[in-house]
Order: C-alpha cells, then sequence, then structure tokens
C-alpha cells in the first residue's frame, strides 16, 4: 500500500490554500456538480461517481452517485495517489494491481474492484482533487469514455472559477455600495444615506408608536480652526468628531456627516432624555477629546417626533431650529427642541 504519502510541503500548503479559496468545503450539493457526477456515472457506465475535494486530512465530496458517505480519511485514499502523480489514474481490476490488491475497500466494503479518476487540476496547476468513477466489478473503458471523464473534470474546474467570480463579485459589489453610501472623509454615512434611513425610521416610529429622535451638531467657529491651523487640521478634528460619534451610536442608530462641519444622529427607540443625555456626553468628549491644538467646541440640536408632526422633515427642521438656538445662545451648548424658548 503506498497510497499514503503526501506531496512536497510548498506544494501542499499551496494546493490546499488555492482548494480553501474557492470556500467549496463543506458546502451543501448543488445541481451544476450533481449533473456532472450523473453524466459521468452514465457516460462510463459504473454505479458510483463522486467529485472529491483533498484538504489536509480528509476526502470530501461534493457531488456522490451511489455512496451515502460524504467524506473519508485521505490516506489510503485512491484520490490521493491521483493528485500526487497529476494524472488520470485506471486501475481495471484492483485486485491484480499491486497498489490496491491490499486496499480495506478493496479486501471489504464497498469491494472496489474497477476505478478511474481523473485530476482536478486549477488555473495555477495545482490539483485540489478527483472526478472519479468506481465499479464493483473490473472495467476497462473505451478511449472515448476516459476523453469524456477528463472533459467533465475540466467543466467542474470552469464551475468553480464561475462560482468564484460570482463570489468575487457580490464582495467588490458590497463594498462599492457601502463606499457610495459613506462619506469619503469621515467614513460615517452620507447624507443621502441619512434621509433614506430617516424616512425608513419615520415611517417605522409612526407604525409602531416607538420614539425617534435626533441630535444634530455642528463644530463651532470651525473657520476659525481652518484658518489657523490648516485644512489638513481641520480635516483630523472632522475624523477625530465622527470617531467619536461611531464610538457612542448603537448599532441600529444612524451617525451620518450631514455636511461640512454638521453631523447627524438618528436615534430609532429613543425618547427626549435619553437624547439629550448623550447629546450632552458627546459635547464634552468633544471638548476634551478632538483637537490638540485648540479646544474645539460643537453645538447641539435635539428634536424628538412629537405625535402631531406630519413628516420626516419636521424631527430635521426641529433640531435645525434647536441648533439655531444653541449658537445664539453662545455655542458649545445642547438645545432640545422641546425647551419652550428654544422655539
Ligand atoms: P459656527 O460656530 O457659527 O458654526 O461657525 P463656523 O466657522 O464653524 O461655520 P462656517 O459655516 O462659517 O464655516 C464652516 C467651515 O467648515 C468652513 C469650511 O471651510 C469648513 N469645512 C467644511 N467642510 C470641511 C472639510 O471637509 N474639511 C475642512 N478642513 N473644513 C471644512
Ligand atoms: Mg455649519
Ligand atoms: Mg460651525
Amino acid at each position: 500500500m503506498k497510497t499514503n504519502r503526501k506531496l512536497g510541503n510548498q506544494t501542499e500548503t499551496a494546493r490546499i490554500e488555492a482548494l480553501r479559496e474557492y470556500n467549496i468545503l463543506d458546502t451543501p450539493a448543488e445541481q451544476a456538480f450533481d449533473d456532472i457526477t450523473q453524466m459521468a456515472a452514465y457516460v462510463c457506465d459504473v454505479p458510483i461517481s463522486l467529485i472529491s475535494l483533498i484538504d489536509e486530512s480528509r476526502e470530501w465530496f461534493k457531488s456522490r452517485v451511489g455512496v451515502e458517505v460524504s467524506e473519508t480519511a485521505r490516506d489510503n485514499s485512491f484520490s490521493n495517489l491521483v493528485i500526487m502523480q497529476n494524472s488520470l489514474l485506471v486501475v481495471p481490476d484492483t485486485r491484480t494491481d499491486p497498489r490496491f490488491s491490499g486496499h480495506p475497500l478493496v479486501t471489504g466494503a464497498p469491494n472496489i474492484r474497477f476505478y478511474a479518476g481523473t485530476p482536478l487540476i486549477i488555473p495555477s496547476h495545482l490539483t485540489i482533487g478527483t472526478l472519479c468513477v468506481i465499479d464493483r466489478i473490473p472495467r476497462t473503458m473505451t478511449s472515448e469514455q476516459l476523453e469524456c471523464l477528463q472533459t467533465l473534470g475540466r467543466q467542474i474546474i470552469a464551475q468553480l472559477e464561475l462560482r468564484r467570480h460570482v463570489f468575487e463579485l457580490e464582495t467588490v459589489n458590497q463594498k462599492l455600495k457601502i463606499l457610495a453610501a459613506s462619506d469619503g472623509l469621515t467614513e460615517l454615512w452620507n447624507y443621502r444615506t441619512f434621509r433614506e434611513r430617516l424616512e425608513v425610521e419615520y415611517a417605522r416610529s409612526r407604525r409602531y408608536g416607538s420614539d425617534l429622535s435626533l441630535i444634530l451638531l455642528d463644530i463651532d467657529n470651525f473657520k476659525s480652526y481652518n484658518d489657523t491651523f490648516g485644512h489638513p487640521a481641520g480635516d483630523e478634528v472632522l475624523k477625530n468628531a465622527a470617531n467619536i460619534l461611531k464610538r457612542s451610536v448603537r448599532q441600529s442608530d444612524v451617525a451620518a456627516r450631514y455636511g461640512g462641519e454638521e453631523f447627524v444622529l438618528l436615534l430609532p427607540e429613543t425618547n427626549a432624555a435619553r437624547a439629550v443625555e448623550l447629546a450632552e456626553r458627546l459635547r464634552c468628549q468633544i471638548t476634551e477629546q478632538v483637537s490638540a491644538e485648540r479646544p474645539i467646541t460643537a453645538s447641539f440640536g435635539v428634536s424628538t417626533l412629537r405625535p402631531a408632526s406630519i413628516s420626516s422633515s419636521s424631527l430635521v427642521d426641529e433640531a435645525d431650529r434647536a441648533l439655531y438656538h444653541a449658537k445664539a445662545r453662545g455655542k458649545n451648548r445642547m438645545v432640545h427642541c422641546y425647551e419652550k424658548q428654544a422655539l
């Protein structure tokens, strides 16, 4: 029995890495692969056909016809020999082949007599598994059948590559979606995303009668900061302020750059008292943490949806008016729209 060898370390590591990149191991059965094993069994006129992928320790079957088990140990496996020799392996009668005559799958169940396996070679020339056909009686295969087995093997690689490209495209798409919805400087959500989420949260709040609050904040005297320390230092201030907001919000909140040096927080399930508390906490953190050059302060306008509000915009308008009053009263403060004198 000579089949329990492994490849050189480097090739083996690259092979396993390449196999993992396909994200195929332990995935459910798929029609595209099952069609190929069905076709291989039919063309080669055998009861068993397998797409086997070989990782460090096991031979795992992506598709199988005629066997119940979904994997076997790698050592001693027929397919392991195929990936090591990297070429088609045909064993017409296992009992007369010294490499296999003592094999437990030959001497015992399922009593393999015939085996033909073609290597699954990926574009980087590494072999990740096999397409094999098996019978319980000795056999020979015609050159057409062998050609067909190899063709189907190449189709498996084509499928895997296709799958990988779709996966990569989805990942890129996901990243692009996030980029399009975010602000480039601060990596907060951008204004458009905020407006979309505002509509969603407004509708939800109306439907379930849940609280909804909004905090609008504007960095004080930011023009003068830029003029004194330069635009890049101003950018750092915006990024630092954004990081404080990111750290302070819950998963369900929306922290966005409203424009220039203004930010907005949309807070579902948050009443006026909790919104005021958060705004006050943020005001202190911004003063303490944002700039080493010169203390930075911000003014805050806070609003909470009123039962009589007729649109999502009223939440923004009220926060905007409250912010205006915070500025008018000397900046570095917070005003909630419920305060009588605010409006
Ligand atoms: P106030 O206290 O009344 O808010 O005064 P302010 O100076 O903060 O407000 P003003 O609207 O006069 O100026 C805002 C400044 O913000 C002007 C603009 O150059 C600066 N700004 C807007 N966007 C950016 C940016 O992305 N980076 C930097 N560094 N500055 C920005
Ligand atoms: Mg402003
Ligand atoms: Mg400002």
